[in-house]
């Protein structure tokens, strides 16, 4: 078993709190269409500190994860590896947020699932459409194409 740690946002900011752990990532059920299998561990290192203005929390992931490539459907070996720096507002604060804010918000809980976070993040941080490097597989379509037809399987007789 994983430790599911809860955090008071605000205090762990505000003393500089540091939390690290490891979550497996067949802990985390929303990454799950986007995987090939649950395989790989994620470490997280969340940190807390205060600026003049805010109260921030930085979440930096590592890992693995295999991500289906969007051309093969195969297996993409993905290396996680992504810091980000979140903002505490209260609820008014976040509905005030102006869209065009380039800065992260999250809203400072008493209660933060770490192991919740660190989903989000995750997510939000892989690919949109993962692919193995060009030229190094081929489109699981053109794949079934070339199988299913005839014509080819003739030519390629042919040539022998
Ligand atoms: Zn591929």
């Amino acid at each position: 078993m994983f430790a599911r740690p809860l955090i008071d946002a605000m205090e762990f900011a505000g003393n500089g709190r540091e939390l690290r752990g490891e979550v497996p990532v067949e802990a985390l059920p929303r990454l799950g269409d986007m995987l090939v299998d649950s395989q790989g561990t994620v470490t997280y290192v969340v940190r807390g500190f205060r600026t003049d203005d805010s109260n921030i929390l930085e979440v930096s992931l590592s890992g693995v994860c295999h991500l289906r490539c969007q051309r093969c459907l195969g297996e993409l070996e993905y290396q996680i590896k992504v810091t980000s720096r979140l903002k505490l507002a209260s609820t008014e604060e976040l509905a005030a947020v102006d869209e065009d804010d380039e800065d992260e918000y999250i809203e400072a809980a008493s209660q933060l699932d770490v192991i919740e976070l660190v989903e989000d993040e995750l997510l939000l941080s892989l690919p949109f459409a993962p692919k193995h490097p060009d030229g190094t597989c081929v489109s699981a379509n053109e794949g079934l194409k070339q199988a299913a037809n005839p014509f080819s399987v003739l030519a390629g007789l042919k040539k022998k």
